[in-house]
């Protein structure tokens, strides 16, 4: 077959959040770019599997909560009536008109969109596969690697089943199975197990590690395991799975461990959520001087720029944090690095946030590295249980606790549990990102009846003058 040449000054490989950021700010800059992906929009994980709509469905076990709750305060709705159905095709809706969007932000721009699957021929071209049957080749000046990452899966314990889901799957909506278990207790399996028990399943969740969500500050998680293990059936820690084999119309499981409750049991549908694996290979990346980590993350410089000087990598692909926003924002760095700005991948606060109910969400410096690290930090809290607004919400399970260097008072980490937590932590990225010392928080007038008020009352503990909470002063307020 004979295979057209054509070429560009950038090509990015991957529309995700990372890919698409990075297009779109290089179209920005001036630069001729090529955006591959196999969908029929950008998007990536994060807006057809991930991020967008499973949010979506967490709204939807919000209200169900919300409605079920509203008991306590005399109101009673009738038993909900769930149509999955119009429930999946609501989900599906989001995603399409995000997507769509984003399509459409990529043709005002004349970003040329490739809807197919890219290997490397060498350091300086690609060909393309496309959806439709065609095949181009692609000279670039620059590549940018953006292919994120898939689910792991625990080989010693696989099956092949419909039975057996993952993220993908779950969030497919396909049934709601009676009996549910959630293989993981990392921010996917939880926020998915959630999802599952609004909508009516009996949800366990299996975690190997001594609680959920390891490597999150445990003072944080605490409220929300009291509140899951009312929503769950079980949550087993310390636990895991060594067997699993189709039974009696579901899944039959083999626990081991100090947490079981009961060393076999059977299960409707089981969700694999053990994790994430970066796509670095299987797209010719070994005919190049990329150079890849023991995980299989590729090695990037401050920049996001590899071995290989005309590739770089960013967003899942390129390491941990794999969230969306750390990927746009390195694109954003790699396209600039391209266009020859002085730019470096440098956060000192990357957010990240657990979606459940109560939410939890962290930036910068947590207590449990703080530990690690061996640095002295004082760590102020101002529970939800003094503020107003937590209050006329009935949310009165959280805290916003502030982590503040005691010799500069400057705010180095911010960690947050209970409703809203995932909106009220960008005031603690700003913080941290613009050396904030605790009294710029504590001198910020919050209004008034909010949760953010707990931000700047938590300064204010600092101090030993929180307004609401009585905690005797500590340390005078220098003028
Ligand atoms: P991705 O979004 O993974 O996109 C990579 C794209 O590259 C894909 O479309 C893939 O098909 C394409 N691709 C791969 N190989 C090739 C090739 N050879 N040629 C062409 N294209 C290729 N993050 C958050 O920040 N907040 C959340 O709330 C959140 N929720 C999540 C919920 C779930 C269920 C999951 C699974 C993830 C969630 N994440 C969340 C993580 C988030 O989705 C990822 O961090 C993010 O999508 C990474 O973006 P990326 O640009 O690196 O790649």
């Amino acid at each position: 077959m004979n295979v057209e040449t054509h070429s560009t000054s950038v090509a990015v490989i991957g529309a995700g959040p990372g890919g698409y950021a990075a297009a779109f700010l290089a179209a920005d800059l001036g630069m001729e770019v090529a955006l591959i992906d196999p969908e029929p929009n950008p998007g990536g994980v994060c807006l057809y599997r991930g991020c967008i709509p499973s949010k979506a469905l967490l709204h939807v076990a919000k209200l169900l909560s919300e409605a079920e709750e509203s008991r306590n305060w005399g109101i009673q709705f009738g038993k909900p009536k769930i149509d999955v159905e119009k429930l999946r095709s609501w989900k599906d809706g989001v995603v399409k008109k995000l997507t769509g969007g984003v399509g459409q932000l990529s043709k005002q721009r004349k970003v040329n969109y490739v809807q197919g699957r890219a290997e490397f021929l060498d350091a300086g071209n690609l060909e393309v596969s496309e959806v439709s049957g065609g095949r181009r080749r692609l000279r670039f000046e620059h590549a940018i690697l953006a292919t994120g990452s898939r689910p792991a899966s625990i080989p010693s314990v696989s099956l092949e089943s419909p039975r057996v889901l993952d993220s993908t799957t779950a969030l497919e909506l396909n049934d709601i199975p009676q009996s549910l278990l959630v293989i993981g207790g990392g921010y996917i399996g939880l926020e998915m197990g959630t999802v599952y028990a609004a909508l009516g399943s009996r949800v366990t969740v299996v975690e190997m590690m001594p609680g959920l969500l390891p490597g999150v500050d445990r003072d944080l998680v605490k409220y929300l395991h009291d509140r899951l293990g009312r929503l769950f059936e079980s949550i087993m820690v310390n636990t895991r799975v060594a067997a699993l084999e189709e039974a009696d119309g579901g899944i039959g499981v083999r626990f081991e461990g100090e947490g079981v409750t009961k060393r076999e049991q059977r299960f409707d549908e089981i969700l694999v959520s053990v994790g994430r694996k970066p796509n670095s290979s299987g797209f010719g990346l070994e005919k190049t001087r990329v150079e890849l980590d023991r995980r299989g993350f590729v090695k990037v410089d401050e920049q996001r720029r590899t071995a290989e000087p005309s590739i770089f990598a960013i967003g899942d692909v390129a390491g941990e944090p794999m969230l969306a926003h750390k990927a746009s924002h390195e694109g954003r760095v790699a396209a600039e690095a391209i266009a020859g700005h002085k730019v470096a991948f440098d956060p000192r606060a990357i957010p990240a946030v657990v979606f459940t109910d109560p939410e939890i969400a962290w930036c910068g410096l947590t207590e449990t590295e703080a530990k690690e690290l061996n640095r002295p930090v004082e760590v102020v809290r101002f529970p939800f249980g003094a503020s107003g607004r937590a209050l006329t919400m009935g949310r009165t399970d959280g805290m916003t606790k502030l982590l503040i260097d005691p010799q500069t008072e400057r705010i180095l980490g911010m960690g947050i549990v209970g409703a809203g937590a995932g909106e009220l932590i960008a005031e603690g990225v700003l913080a941290v990102e613009m050396a904030a010392v605790a009294t710029d928080l504590r001198l910020s007038i919050h209004p008034h009846p909010t949760l953010s008020e707990t931000v700047m009352e938590a300064a204010e503990v600092f101090f030993g003058q929180s307004t609401h909470v009585y905690r005797p002063k500590k340390r005078p307020i220098v003028a």
